[in-house]
């Protein structure tokens, strides 16, 4: 086996261009139990990214945010520009796993495995995230919900990379959630999450509502119809369960080992309650 270690993108891009073939390491949590469970053949060649100082990076862009690929989920979580504006994103990284795992594991590899469990995933798509694909003589974004094909496809080509993730800053005062129902409080896989982020005007309308479930389709979900109860309306009791109730019709989650369909069903809609505000 071949193993290389570039340390800056365009050796990166160099290196996967020559052995388009290559793995791709970032963390390795997801790899390492793949590669021990015989899930995937051993590489011939594989491309650590680990001292890739610049995919590590997360910067303020003024409007935006943007965050590399090979930024460790346990430095996003406690990055006080994404708390400070995208909460939704740091409460996500604080369910996933452990902090030894958050440690080593990356955002960009929680991105690229496209698992519908992935924590760090429904709140890119509430976000309006945009991912930024790169390969030795071409870049390209895509939008979060135009990345994912099913679970475990993307649609990331041969020697293209994803460098990083940016997303406008959400307004000031914008109401952002994030819950994970799991079989545990620690160590658990999805069995329906969800990140959500209201913004409303002076007067108390939603001018926009943003939901995305996780583990209840083949990729994250998002409900347009469900976003559109509340757009131009004071939120009230009767609009969430409305909502709550389309959410638990529309969406077609599978029964396996973790939950039944018909459960994961109700606890999306009931998921959206939670945003129930006290005083309506
Ligand atoms: C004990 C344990 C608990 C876990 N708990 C959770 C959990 O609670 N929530 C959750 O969401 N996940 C969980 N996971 C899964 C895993 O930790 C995450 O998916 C993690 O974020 C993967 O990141 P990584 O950097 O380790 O990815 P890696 O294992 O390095 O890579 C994963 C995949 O992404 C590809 N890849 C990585 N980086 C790039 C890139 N920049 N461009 C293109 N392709 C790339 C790799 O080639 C590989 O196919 C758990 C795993 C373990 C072992």
């Amino acid at each position: 086996m071949t193993v290389h270690f570039p340390e800056d993108i365009k050796s990166a891009l160099d290196l996967f261009d020559m052995f388009p073939d290559s793995l791709l390491w970032a963390g390795g949590t997801d790899l390492m139990a793949e590669l021990r469970a015989k899930k995937r053949p051993a590489p011939e060649s594989v491309i650590f990214l680990e001292k890739v100082k610049e995919l590590a990076e997360i910067r303020d862009e003024g409007v935006s945010i943007f965050i590399g690929a090979g930024a460790r989920l346990s430095g996003i979580a406690e990055n006080k520009l994404i708390l400070d504006s995208a909460p939704v994103l740091t409460q996500a990284l604080c369910a996933h796993s452990s902090p030894p795992i958050r440690n080593m594991a990356t955002l960009g590899g929680n991105i690229c495995t496209a698992s519908p469990a992935a924590d760090a995933v429904p709140p890119l798509y509430v976000l309006g995230g945009e991912l930024l694909l790169q390969k030795k003589d071409a870049s390209r974004k895509v939008r979060a919900g135009d990345f994912f094909l099913g679970p475990r496809k993307t649609v990331l080509e041969k020697g293209e990379l994803l460098t990083g993730v940016s997303f406008p800053k959400p307004p000031q005062g914008s109401v952002q959630y994030f819950e994970k129902v799991g079989q545990r409080k620690a160590l658990a896989i999805a069995i329906v999450s969800m990140a959500a982020i209201l913004t409303t005007d002076s007067g108390g309308r939603v001018e926009k509502a943003r939901f995305a479930w996780g583990s209840v389709g083949p990729t994250v979900v998002r409900i347009p119809e469900t976003e559109a109860i509340f757009e131009g309306k004071k939120p009230t009791h009767e609009l969430f369960r409305q909502a709550a109730e389309l959410v638990k019709d529309s969406v077609r989650p599978i029964d396996d080992i973790r939950a039944s369909a018909a459960y994961r069903s109700q606890v999306a809609g009931n998921l959206v309650l939670r945003l129930l505000p006290d005083q309506v």
